[in-house]
């Protein structure tokens, strides 16, 4: 069997500096304007990079990830906006699906098909969605997340208990901010839980050279008139926190992912 090698994408600098400080003999290379980070976690050979924002630029990244350092998993942690209007800010969504919700090549093929694929949506393994709620659901029920972000900054953005869901999420180069947009995108993809700007083009990617993925999304604003609100406030001061405990947790000897 070949060795495990994890690439972990992450759509914010701040993000992706606390998992960095996760690795063991950091060495960073510069790649087409982008910084790798290769080290381990637990003794795991991992690989970390800010993606930079929007679907060509994620897919750029990861192809770089897998051919430049040939790894065999990938796991992206973000933010997301709101769709499902039970959402709240703070809540986890793993996907299950992710579809593009800018492709459209109408009349050639069907809405959302991606050209020369065949398929409206990629999926996540089944594996990759076991190990992934094992390693979120203690973070939540055991209060972990809870405890290490502190009751007072989880109040300050209305954070009670956080909920997991696992569904769909909907990619494409755009940062949704009205209510319009939201009405549109939920009437054309109603199982849609959240929208973000990258997801879907890396699992394109990774599901092209086989390799398994997972992506997690952490609900940083509710997709309307009220999204640009405390955005930076939010990444610094909890869901940079959060992707760190829960690559932690991903990457703990007890619940690999391969
Ligand atoms: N930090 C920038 C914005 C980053 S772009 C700024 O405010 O200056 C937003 C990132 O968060 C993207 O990676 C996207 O995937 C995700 N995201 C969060 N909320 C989103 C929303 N409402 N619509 C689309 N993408 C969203």
């Amino acid at each position: 069997m070949s060795e495990r090698i994890i690439g972990i994408m992450g759509a914010m600098p701040e993000e992706i500096d606390g998992v960095i400080s996760l690795l063991e003999n950091p060495q960073r290379a510069i790649i087409g304007m982008r910084s790798y980070t290769s080290g381990t976690i637990n003794g795991i050979r991992t690989v970390v990079v800010f993606s930079r924002w929007g679907k060509v630029a994620a897919s750029a990244t990861a192809a770089t990830l897998i051919h430049i350092y040939k790894i065999t998993e990938l796991i992206f942690t973000g933010v997301a906006g709101a769709i499902d209007p039970t959402l709240k800010i703070g809540d986890i969504i793993i996907a299950k699906k992710l579809i593009q919700h800018d492709l459209d090549a109408r009349p050639l093929m069907s809405r959302f098909e991606i050209p020369l694929l065949g398929l409206t949506h990629l999926e996540c393994g089944e594996g990759q969605l076991d190990r992934a709620r094992h390693a979120v659901t203690p973070l939540i029920t055991n209060g972990i997340l809870h405890d290490t972000i502190g009751k007072n900054v989880l109040d300050e953005f209305g954070i009670n208990t956080p909920n997991l869901h696992i569904g769909d999420i909907a990619s494409g180069d755009q940062f949704f901010s009205s209510d319009l947009q939201k009405q549109e995108l939920n009437e054309a993809l109603p199982t849609v839980l959240c929208v973000e700007m990258e997801g879907a083009a890396v699992a394109q990617v990774c599901y092209e050279h086989k390799i398994p993925f997972t992506v997690i999304r952490t609900i940083s604003d509710t997709a309307d008139e009220k999204s640009h609100v405390d955005f930076p406030k939010f990444i610094q001061k909890v869901s940079s926190q959060y992707s760190v405990l829960v690559i932690e947790h991903l990457l703990a000897n007890h619940s690999g992912i391969c």
